[in-house]
């Protein structure tokens, strides 16, 4: 049989090794540290969480819950332990962190199809079916392999995430649509504008510069901004009126119920599969999120958003998952190589055990000779990989689950539960539950 290779022992790669490990086959997993160390992890451990300890919301029917949930029908490795590793916090899954690692080494070391090898990959090897989970900080010696086999000359990013806030709870007798000069320039939809007055501005523009900002991760995410992607609390202090000249400019924008020109704007773009919210245009910023949602409900139109995602700047390393993923998370041009983890253009700790899951489930299944059968669109699983394999490939920006990346509900059940969110949201869960058992039933 083909051999099967796993380049990274985090999240992931772990994930992945044991579910290969669960299917029958025999695989190997290469993980550099100790030898190699990243700027995040701190021990030799394999699945070390380099941050928080927290595996989101476990209040059933939410999107983080389902994902979990999905994972824990699929028998994932990770999730178990994290049950046993579980700690209290209230309505999140989290864990210790130490036990959690601990626990999945040992799992992993002593599994008999799984052999371990402390090693860096460099290359990818011709004759194996390989999955590549080295996550947002590989070795730059791997970097430049998948750079060469993806035709990508570079794939470490200062990743600038901006918020996205749920279309719903966008007041939209405040905010509106246009694009300036009355012609969208990427021939996309129409923004939604959000308008200020100078006061509003100046108080806003306060605000920005006295949000706390995060501690950061690693050293130099602090240290190397590009120009063209500053966050927007940089831009404030570098003097009043820069935010109002950058992506706060009003140029080209009459507001409809004043007939005149705002003296700031906040463009909201909606993103390619993400119908059910929208993106703050060229909001990347460094702030602690709790100061976000403060901030940023200054805006009027947004009073009342809510945040499905906070501005972020990070160093990542991920690929143009779009532009080279199929849905089963194999290259296109080389469907022997699979992705997986955070480096498939994914993110948060979930999603990549996730996408560990999808990746080992697939590769085993090609090791075996079978067919490959994407997860249903429904899933929050399938729609992750529907999300990386079919999103817009010009300015990809990976996702944490959210409930924007699963498709809408037909149009008689939402019609039937416009008023009430919490039974749309319940319904998404159980149809993507159902979803799934038909999809495992198939695999009986
Ligand atoms: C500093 C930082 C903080 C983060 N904090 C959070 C957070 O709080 N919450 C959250 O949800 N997400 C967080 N993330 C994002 C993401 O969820 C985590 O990075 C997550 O660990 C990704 O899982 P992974 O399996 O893709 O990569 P990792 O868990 O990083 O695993 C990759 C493994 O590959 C190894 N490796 C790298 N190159 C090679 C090579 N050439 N050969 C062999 N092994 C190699 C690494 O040593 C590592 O063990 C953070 C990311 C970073 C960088």
């Amino acid at each position: 049989m083909t051999p099967i290779h796993i380049l990274g022992g985090g999240l992931a790669g772990c994930e992945a090794a044991w579910q290969i490990a669960r299917a029958g086959s025999d695989c190997t997993l290469f993980e550099m540290r100790p030898a190699r160390p990243t700027p995040a992890h701190k021990t030799d451990r394999l699945a070390e969480l380099v941050c928080s300890n927290s595996l989101k919301s476990e209040s059933e029917n939410t999107a983080p819950w389902l994902l979990k949930e999905e994972l824990r029908r699929l028998d994932s490795l990770l999730l178990r332990v994290a049950q046993q590793a579980r700690v209290p916090g209230g309505h999140a899954l989290t864990v210790d962190r130490e036990i959690f690692a601990q626990e999945v080494s040992g799992a992993i070391e002593r599994h008999p199809r799984i052999t371990l090898r402390r090693e860096e990959a460099r290359s990818i090897a011709e004759d194996a079916i390989t999955i590549v989970a080295t996550g947002p900080l590989t070795s730059d010696a791997l970097a430049e392999e998948i750079g060469r086999l993806t035709g990508a000359e570079r794939l470490f990013f200062y990743d600038s995430i901006s918020p996205i806030v749920d279309a719903e709870s966008i007041d939209i007798s405040i905010a509106f649509w246009a694009s300036r000069y009355g012609k969208s320039l990427d021939s996309s939809d129409d923004y939604l504008n959000c308008p200020l007055d100078r006061e509003q501005y100046e108080r806003f523009v306060d605000a920005v510069i006295e949000a706390e900002p995060v501690p950061a991760h690693i050293a130099e995410d602090t240290a190397c901004f590009f120009e063209a992607c500053l966050p927007i609390e940089e831009l404030a202090r570098r003097g009043r009126e820069t935010l109002r000249f950058g992506p706060m400019k009003p140029m080209g924008l009459i507001d409809p119920r004043t007939g005149r020109r705002p003296y700031a704007v906040v463009q909201l773009r909606q993103e390619n599969l993400r119908a059910a919210s929208y993106n703050l245009v060229g909001f990347q910023n460094h702030m602690r999120f709790g100061g976000q949602s403060r901030v940023f409900r200054m805006i009027p139109g947004l009073e009342r958003a809510e945040f499905l995602r906070y501005g972020q700047i990070h160093r990542n390393t991920y690929i143009n998952a779009p532009a080279l993923l199929t849905p089963t998370l194999q290259l296109r041009t080389y469907p022997r190589v699979f992705f997986a983890g955070q480096i498939s253009g994914v993110e948060g700790y979930v999603e990549s055990i996730a996408t560990g899951l999808i990746a080992g489930r697939h590769a085993a299944e090609l090791a075996a000779g079978g067919e490959l059968r994407p997860f249903p669109r429904e899933t929050a699983l399938g729609s992750l990989c529907a999300y990386v394999s079919g999103a817009d490939p010009r300015n990809y920006q990976p996702a944490n689950i959210t409930f924007d990346l699963l498709p809408v509900l037909d149009e008689s059940t939402r019609h039937r539960l416009r008023h009430d969110k919490r039974a749309r949201h319940a319904e998404v869960c159980r149809r993507a539950l159902e979803k799934l058992e038909e999809h495992r039933s198939l695999y009986a």
